[in-house]
């Protein structure tokens, strides 16, 4: 029997109103397991109303009541994590211990929404002027609304929504289509927590319902995290309607590999990086640059450990990486390694005759790894988004740090080095917004912030962390005088404090 998974409207699913609908699948058997209503814009205006209704009254609560939600929701997340990690697994065909994973760097933003009331404090200037004071404070922008993609399903929106609902706004979550079970019941597991309804709303569907909430007059900003060309495309169109958008982008982390790096661990720390959730994260590393001599002791050390990579359903504990998400994502992939092979580089590993025993309908790809690739070639311009490595070999530091600054995208890099000068050399001329030094996926923490930078990001602010508070709250500062009796009539000229 198939699961027919709708929206969550105003603290309750709503029940299905037919309309257009959308197969979900497992990845691991390419068996369809149920269907998600795709909204219509009249369904999604209505959870827009839904939490314009509600940001009123959730505003004016205090800071301190709104994180002690807050606290509720981490406690349940905690208790959830199993089964919050297996509604991952199930549609989206990650491991279970990675999908936990996510689950885990979710709950680090909540944490970090529980201490709202010291993060929406504001600054004070006592006598800026002869007896004027001036202090600042942090408001809500009204209803947010968040789009996000099939390969975080939790995580994702959980970078957006635990930090827009503390500074006091409502928000309406719109979820990749291709995995909507978990950001389903993390909206119920809101509720329980004990924010009203409205507050928290998802709708299912495609760009209707995303070309709705860009254009609703009621939406006062977008988070968008995705492919580049559709961040984009939410980028101009959310700023063309007067909204506030931060849209985070596609990816080709690089990777630098320098000869004196510890060569056996680069190369541990490389294989998950690349091959880890099959290669479908906006950090995975995709493209390694070997400096000098480098290049042929990390292929030596490098190759025989992804022939070794063991590929397998969600529930394999013994399996390093899963499926792909889709048949079509799957075909993509694969035509990227035929396409490589095609413009000359060296297919060392290739993965694309894996048939698992059981699975033969699955989205299953071994891991592929490429050598002698060069900056021309479509396999290093374009994002893979599979279990796909290009090396490239550089003869200096110099010309390594080149190819990685005049690649279009920039979001998170690494070098791997035992030379604190070239780390830091690296670290501060590299033109992206995250890097690793000998770390190959370098996500920051929940108290600091995620972005990239280039064509991984559009607009102003990173997620989550201080950036996120600033994204969330408009700054309104109080300049004040009380009347001391003394009167000195009107001025006319702009005053100067002193
Ligand atoms: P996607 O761009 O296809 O979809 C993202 C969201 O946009 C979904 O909610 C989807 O329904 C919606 N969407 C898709 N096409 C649309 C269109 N034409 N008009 C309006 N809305 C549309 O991305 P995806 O395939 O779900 O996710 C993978 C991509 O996300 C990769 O490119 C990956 O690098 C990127 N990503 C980036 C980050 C980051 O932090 N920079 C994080 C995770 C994923």
């Amino acid at each position: 029997m198939t699961e027919t998974i709708t929206h969550f409207i105003d603290g309750a699913r709503t029940p299905d109103a037919g309309g257009r609908h959308q197969p979900v699948t497992n990845p691991a058997t390419g068996a369809q397991t149920g269907t998600v209503a795709l909204a219509s814009a009249a369904e999604t205006a209505r959870a827009v109303a839904s939490a314009r209704e509600a940001q009123r009254d959730w505003a004016a609560k205090t800071p301190l009541a709104r994180a002690r939600v807050m606290f509720n929701y981490k406690a349940l997340i905690e208790r959830h994590r199993d089964e919050i990690a297996a509604l991952i697994s199930r549609q989206h065909g990650k491991l279970l211990a990675d999908a936990r994973g996510e689950v885990t760097r979710g709950l680090e933003v909540v944490e970090f929404a529980c201490g709202a009331p010291h993060l929406l404090k504001g600054e004070y200037s006592p006598q800026v002027g002869t007896d004027v004071d001036s202090f600042s404070m942090r408001q809500p922008l009204g209803v947010c609304a968040g789009l996000t993609p099939f390969n975080f399903p939790a995580m994702v929106p959980m970078w957006m929504f635990p930090v827009a609902l503390v500074c006091g706004n409502t928000f309406v979550l719109k979820p990749s289509e291709r995995d909507p079970a978990a950001p389903m019941f993390l909206a119920e597991l809101m509720m329980e927590a004990g924010a009203p309804a409205g507050v928290l709303n998802v709708v299912n569907g495609d760009k209707e319902a995303v070309d709705a909430l860009l254009t609703h007059p009621e939406v006062q900003a977008v988070s968008f995290v995705g492919s580049t060309p559709v961040a984009e495309y939410v980028y101009s169109q959310g700023s063309a309607h007067g909204k506030r958008v931060q849209a985070l982008g596609g990816a080709k982390n690089h990777a630098v590999v320098m000869p004196d790096a510890d060569m056996e661990q680069a190369a541990d720390a490389l294989l998950g990086g690349a091959y880890g959730s099959a290669g479908e994260r906006c950090m995975s590393v995709s493209a390694v640059v070997a400096v000098g001599e480098a290049g042929d002791r990390f292929m030596e050390t490098f190759a025989p450990k992804v022939r070794n990579l063991r590929v397998g359903p969600y529930d394999d504990p013994d399996a390093d990486m899963g499926p792909l998400i889709t048949a079509e994502h799957l075909a993509k992939v694969r035509n990227y390694v035929d396409i490589g092979v095609q413009e000359g580089a060296e297919l060392v590993v290739d993965g694309r005759d894996l048939r698992l025993q059981g699975y033969e309908s699955g989205n299953f790809l071994g891991g592929c790894l490429f050598d002698r690739v060069t900056a021309d070639m479509r396999i290093y311009q374009e994002e893979i988004f599979g279990p796909v490595l290009s090396v490239l070999r550089a003869d200096s530091f110099e010309a390594a740090l080149a190819l990685v600054n005049g690649h279009p995208y920039g979001n998170g890099t690494a070098i791997f080095t035992r030379d604190g000068d070239a780390a830091r050399a690296y670290s501060s001329r590299v033109q992206a917004g995250m890097v690793g030094v000998n770390v190959p996926i370098p996500v920051p923490m929940a108290f600091h912030s995620f972005g990239g930078w280039k064509r991984s990001a559009f607009g102003d602010h990173g997620a989550h962390g201080p950036e996120g508070v600033h994204f969330y709250t408009k700054l309104k500062t109080v300049t004040q005088r009380w009347p001391s009796g003394v009167r000195e009539g009107a001025k006319f000229v702009m005053p100067t404090m002193g």
